[in-house]
């Protein structure tokens, strides 16, 4: 028997750049696989074990974040780690415009389940309270392009240059229902207006969030602290502990190195946020490039190997990004608004961004004496986030701030108008968030590189024929990303870890199964259009 506790060959070492859930996931399944594995954030503490906190001392998260129905790999991932009951129960979530409440979205699994989307149309029949039947009926030319998305690569791609703006009027979707519903929506979805995301994502947005299945839109929060402390942290302790995974926080990676004569990555150049000292890693086998396209953007403009060697990288660093405003409120009084979780519509205040507000005195009401830091609870206590906000961004934090109260949050419940804010923050993340814009797709960051040690992960990455049912800014789709990520350099035996026996891929859990009218629908479209195409005829809107 070989004593599998022995080192059998040497142990690769891999730099995970970045400490979003991509990272974590890369780092998950390398350090499992036994690779020797240092992640590095610019965040002082990306390890969650330092809660973010403000000046006064209170909590504070840079952006509330939903967990909806489909994230099976960030719940196996709960359990694994024995995080327990960290999840509130599923929210309604209401849609507020300057008219006053314009829809609520149930929790749709609660109602009798029906094949979708006519459980979703029944449980919303009474919901919207303005939007007339026929406006929603207009919707129906989307759904039928969902089924033709992916239909073949062309087509996606196709589909991927149109603006969701352009097809949505080229499908004859109501002025009313892109403005009153598909606008706001794709705001706090994707963070930008249809004119300028792709139809492509747009789609998979939609399908995988609201209509793959009835109960699709369920979503549910942290109950307490923040996605850092409850997750984070307890993953990091055990790869720490367990598999001495390295964490290089409050430092940022200014150069990769490819040597020219093996094309493998060689070292990595490091720079200290606070004191600016310059160190090199040199012992570098692989490296997982989870980082946005403004890190990427950065990373390539000092990488000139790195940039000849993978054109593929620039091209990625040369997409756009989105700005985002988090803020948090504590006022003087409780506000009995009737939902905790709320998205502002049409607002002119807003000025093209989108927003969304939470009432974390409801959300984490248990653990509502630890919102309020070292001060005794006093009231309400909301978290509001912008997205696309950069024209928000230049205004000063209490032009912000009174915004909210003043115009916006008002129009949800008058109480709002008496209450004083006794403690606020604002933080502004420029260029934080990946746009996809129409025509992105072709760009975006593939898995596997041409340089064969540097791979992907985050949201926005290509993952080929490893690609996941969950799509869009999504937090399950960056962690299966970092997941997959690692896998790949193992599975390609880029990198060894210490026990050959054990080197093994992590497991990754598929979305639920399309339902049959769906994947029925798929396979007549194909047959027909098929044909059609045969003929050189091809669908209007896709005519360019
Ligand atoms: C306000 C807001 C609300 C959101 N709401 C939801 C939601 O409700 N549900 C949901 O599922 N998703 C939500 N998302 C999206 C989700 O958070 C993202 O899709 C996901 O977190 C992306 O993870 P990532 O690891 O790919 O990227 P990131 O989390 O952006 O991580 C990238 C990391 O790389 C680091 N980095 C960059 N360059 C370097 C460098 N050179 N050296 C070292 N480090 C570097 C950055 O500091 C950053 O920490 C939201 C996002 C925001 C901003």
């Amino acid at each position: 028997m070989p004593d599998d506790t022995m080192p059998d060959r040497k142990q690769s070492h891999v730099v995970v750049i970045g400490g979003g859930w991509a990272g974590w996931g890369a780092a998950k399944s390398l350090c499992e696989a036994g690779v020797d594995v240092t992640l590095i954030d610019g965040m002082v503490d990306p390890t969650g074990s330092q809660p973010i906190t403000t000046k006064s001392g209170k909590p504070f998260e840079a952006g509330t974040r939903g967990f909806w129905k489909d994230y099976p790999n960030i719940n196996a991932l709960t359990e694994e780690l024995e995080a327990g009951n960290i999840f509130t129960g599923f929210t309604t979530s209401a849609f507020w415009s300057p008219d006053g409440l314009e829809a609520t979205a149930p929790v749709f699994g609660e109602s009798p389940q029906w094949p979708s989307p006519l459980g979703q149309a029944l449980a919303t029949i009474k919901n919207f309270k303005r939007l007339p039947i026929q406006d929603r009926l207009s919707i129906a030319g989307l759904l039928y392009a969902m089924l033709d998305l992916y239909r073949s690569d062309k087509v996606f791609r196709k589909y991927d240059d149109l603006s969701a703006q352009s097809l949505f009027i080229k499908l004859g979707i109501s002025d009313r229902l892109i403005n009153e519903f598909l606008r706001p929506i794709l705001l706090v979805g994707l963070f930008k207006p249809p004119e300028e995301v792709s139809a492509a994502v747009t789609m998979e947005l939609l399908y995988y969030y609201a209509l793959a299945h009835q109960d699709s839109f369920d979503v549910r929060w942290i109950h307490s602290k923040s996605i850092a402390e409850q997750l984070f942290e307890p993953l990091s302790r055990r790869l720490m502990s367990r598999h001495h995974l390295r964490v290089l926080g409050g430092t940022v990676v200014t150069r990769l190195n490819v040597s020219s004569e093996t094309q493998r990555i060689s070292s990595v150049e490091i720079q200290s946020v606070k004191t600016k000292e310059v160190k090199v890693i040199d012992d570098v086998d692989a490296v997982v490039l989870a980082v946005g396209a403004k890190g990427l953007q950065s990373l390539m403009s000092q990488s000139p190997e790195c940039s000849k060697a993978a054109p593929e990288l620039v091209a990625a660093a040369s997409l756009g990004s989105i700005d985002v405003i988090s803020t948090r409120l504590w006022l003087d009084r409780y506000v009995p608004i009737a939902y905790p979780v709320n998205v502002f519509s049409r607002f002119e205040s807003l000025k093209g961004a989108g927003g969304t507000f939470f009432m974390l005195d409801q959300l984490q009401k248990e653990s509502e004496r630890a919102l309020w830091g070292h001060d005794q609870p006093q009231g309400s206590v909301i978290a509001s986030d912008f997205y696309n906000a950069s024209v928000i961004a230049v205004m000063s934090d209490q032009e912000i701030i009174d915004r909210l109260m003043h115009d916006l949050l008002p129009i949800a419940h008058p109480e709002f108008r008496n209450a004083k804010v006794v403690d606020y923050e604002v933080r502004r993340y420029p260029d934080s968030v990946s746009h996809f814009s129409p025509g992105s797709f072709r760009m975006r960051p593939p898995l596997e590189t041409s340089v064969e040690t540097i791979v992907c992960a985050g949201d926005w990455v290509r993952m080929g024929d490893k690609e996941h049912g969950a799509k869009g800014l999504c937090q399950e789709r960056a962690y299966v990303c970092g997941l997959e990520a690692g896998n790949s350099l193992i599975r390609r035996k880029i990198v060894n870890g210490s026990n050959q026996s054990k080197t093994i891929q992590h497991s990754v859990v598929p979305i639920r199964a399309d339902e049959p009218q769906v994947v029925l629908g798929r396979v007549l479209n194909k047959i027909v259009m098929d044909q059609i195409d045969g003929f050189g005829l091809t669908l209007p809107w896709l005519d360019s």
